[in-house]
């Protein structure tokens, strides 16, 4: 295989993206096509994609692929995706046998904190950890530029945990998530993703925004937007801190529509001695680099990620 390029793929769920990439992470092209929701439109873009960046090079490159949900070590089958079609399927074996090549394929969340330890905002850290918020809320956890799957395949992911400490307002929320099998009371996901906290800023004030509305109001002194984004904060140091006391990261990097928002990074660090059992607390919280392209770099990187 071409030891110069590397092709990184972004399997969305009405999108896929392809990256080729340079051995220093310059991107030399990119393109998005859209395909029909099924399992065979999504193996015959990957492989088309695939192809033309071959031929781009005249070499056969190494291609990463990263999806929603994961490849399980057990089965090979794949868990947990939302693309539902990929559920159940051998998608990487079958997406080798249409490539002629090995591939390596890793859940997207993964794919992000390794673009970010690489070549991000964690490049020189031994110990990243990445948290997802957008529409959902998650994480996932690189050491010396290595993704650690954990034996679940699902470490650094502690979105659906509780929310420590809840206080009174939070317990008689009654919140129940209906993600997965998760049902779990007072799951963090519901305070923390964007949909979460704007679902509950409109259950207890009677409205109907939109995150990017709450977001406005919060900039035009709005005492309500105000007070909530003050205990969104209080939520995430309290989640973040249970985080700081088992993996203790150099730095948090965050990702996600919520992470766009700039008083997190200012606000948190000066919440978090309050929860975390440390004289001091080192852990730095970091805006992502790469945005949205971090899932096809990240992709890109599952090969030779080790040279760095
Ligand atoms: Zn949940």
């Amino acid at each position: 295989m071409s030891k110069n390029f590397k092709v990184g793929i972004d399997y969305g769920g009405t999108k896929i993206e392809g990256i080729l990439m340079d051995n220093e992470g310059n991107e030399i092209l990119r393109k998005r096509s859209t395909y029909e929701k099924n399992y065979k439109s999504g193996i015959q873009t990957v492989s088309s994609l695939v192809e033309e960046f071959d031929k781009h090079t005249g070499t056969i490159n190494s291609v990463g692929v990263g999806i929603p949900g994961s490849s399980s070590k057990e089965t090979g089958l794949i868990k947990n995706a939302n693309s539902i079609w990929l559920n159940d399927k051998p998608f990487k074996q079958d997406l080798e046998n249409s490539l002629g090549r090995d591939i390596r394929l890793m859940n997207d969340a993964n794919c992000f904190a390794l673009s970010e330890s690489i070549d991000g905002s964690g490049r020189g850290y031994d110990s990243v950890w990445g948290v997802i918020i957008g529409s959902g809320f998650g994480g996932s956890f690189v050491y010396k530029n290595q993704v650690i799957e954990g034996v679940n395949q699902v470490a650094g992911d502690w979105g659906h945990q509780p929310l420590p400490y809840p206080n009174e307002e939070e317990q008689e929320l009654g919140l129940e998530c209906e993600v997965g099998n998760c049902h779990r009371p007072l799951c963090a996901e519901q305070f923390i993703s964007g949909v979460g906290f704007t679902k509950l800023f409109n259950l207890k004030y009677g409205t109907n925004f939109r995150t990017r509305e709450i977001v406005a109001l919060e900039a035009n002194g709005d005492e309500r937007a105000k007070k909530e984004f003050d205990l969104y904060e209080d939520r995430f140091a309290r989640l973040i801190a249970i985080m700081i006391g088992i993996i203790d990261p150099d730095v948090i990097i965050l990702g996600g529509g919520m992470s766009n928002i700039g008083r997190i990074y200012k606000n948190i660090p000066k919440i978090l001695p309050k929860y975390t059992f440390s004289d001091k607390v080192r852990n730095k919280i970091l805006r992502n680099t790469h945005g949205d392209s971090s899932g096809v770099r990240g992709a890109a990187w599952l090969w030779d990620s080790d040279k760095f």
